[in-house]
């Protein structure tokens, strides 16, 4: 079955729970054992000194190791990626943090795509940098022989042991190509070295791109954004083999940064609608986009859906591989600058002038000056991030009235 039919009752057992339809909220720090022996025997399992037994399941201890709504959200949260397990962390950076923090140490080096989430560009230059791990950065559209030589010219040669990639890149949808990072992790990795290839997948969420299927190691969500979908939630996501999520499960268990219960439920209760959600979005994106693009008053609209009709044959190649929608996510540059600009965001009445994306609602920013902030001049000017640059979330309105919004919106520049 597809996923959107298991959403609803997937890995929950009612008559475990008085026969509620729905998984209660597990309100609860600690389980009660039936007998020492099985406490025993959990800890055992937990503690990784026995295999589980065929049919044995991990029973529930604390809910800092494990709890009924983490549990559940986990092995639905698989179904979408094909994963074979998944952690769910309090929020996307505490995910993104804690993966880079188990497979980089002191002394090693993080390949990462350009431009990256805010929060995770700050991470990898100050924490990282902080504990002498060394970056380096590429552009999408970069070759392979590129990026190994930047490696080489930076000193960073066998250094590297992490590639984390954001594609379609935020805010302007550049797309990079996940099965050319692969072959990159493979020809950087060595007999007793892998170097492990982590994918932020925040931008298309889990119904739209798969980076396991061609290559990834591991998938990050800022489950915040499309998964849990209603702007009322902080959470995040990574799933990959048994084998990397132990290390990333056991590392979330020390940090314990796990998300509690209630978050758990919560988001249960959102992948319900994820597809509709998304499909929905989706399709409203389209036509926002077609109205922006013969519109006077903008000069020109990033957008998936257009590169996929005027890019380059590479980047043809990448959206047909990779992506089975163009997403709910545009930006454009309006005619002028930051005052256009503004004036633009502060006259939209339905749309909401919000950073974040992926929910219900549609939200307007403006990169330059607010989630772009930080990042330096020179990377601003090669991302086309400029004070023109006016970012979309299309959410689930009417699309008649989110074009009529931009329409007025744009009437008084
Ligand atoms: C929002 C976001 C994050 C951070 O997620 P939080 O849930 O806010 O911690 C990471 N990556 C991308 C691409 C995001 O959009």
């Amino acid at each position: 079955m597809k996923p959107e039919s298991l959403m609803m009752s997937y890995g929950y057992k009612p008559s475990l729970s008085e026969g509620a339809i729905k998984c209660p909220i597990f309100q609860t720090s600690t389980f009660v054992f039936h007998n020492a022996m099985e406490g025993k025997r959990f800890f055992e399992v937990a503690y990784g000194l026995r295999e589980k037994e065929q049919d044995e399941e991990l029973g529930l201890i604390y809910s800092r190791l494990n709890n009924p709504d983490l549990e559940i959200l986990e092995n639905r949260l698989c179904l979408w990626d094909e994963a074979e397990d998944c952690a769910v962390f309090e929020s996307g950076m505490s995910a993104i943090s804690t993966v880079m923090m188990e497979f980089l140490s002191p002394g090693d080096a993080i390949l990462y795509s350009k431009p990256v989430y805010g929060g995770t560009d700050h991470f990898i230059h100050h924490f990282l940098k902080k504990m002498n791990i060394g970056h380096v950065g590429f552009y999408p559209g970069e070759s392979k022989e590129t990026i190994k030589n930047r490696i080489k010219e930076m000193g960073m040669e066998g250094k590297v042991k992490l590639i984390h990639i954001e594609t379609p890149a935020n805010p302007t949808n550049t797309v990079i190509d996940i099965e050319m990072c692969a072959q990159l992790r493979d020809e950087l990795s060595t007999e007793d070295s892998r170097v492990v290839f982590s994918v932020d997948n925040t931008y298309m969420g889990p119904v739209w791109q798969h980076p396991l299927k061609h290559g990834a190691d591991l998938v990050l969500y800022s489950a915040t954004k499309y998964i849990g979908g209603h702007s009322d939630v902080i959470a995040g996501a990574c799933l990959g083999s048994k084998e990397l999520m132990a290390r990333v499960k056991g590392l979330r268990t020390f940090f314990g940064n796990m998300a509690g219960p209630w978050t758990g439920w919560l988001l249960m209760r959102s992948l319900e609608t994820l597809k509709v959600r998304m499909d929905k979005q989706a399709e409203n994106a389209m036509h926002v986009a077609a109205f922006l693009n013969q519109h006077p008053k903008v000069e020109k609209v990033y957008y998936i859906g257009n590169t996929a009709q005027f890019g380059s044959a590479e980047e043809k190649a990448i959206i047909e591989k990779q992506c089975s929608s163009y997403g709910a996510m545009i930006a454009f540059d309006i005619k002028g600058g930051e005052a256009e600009a503004f004036r633009f965001l502060d006259s939209l009445k339905l749309i909401k002038l919000a950073v974040s994306l992926g929910g219900t609602e549609s939200l307007a920013e403006h990169p330059q000056t607010m989630t772009h902030a930080d990042v330096s001049p020179e990377d601003k000017a090669t991302m086309s991030i400029t004070e023109k640059l006016v970012r979309l979330s299309i959410g689930v309105e009417y699309y008649g009235d989110l074009i009529a919004d931009i329409a007025n919106a744009l009437e008084t520049v």
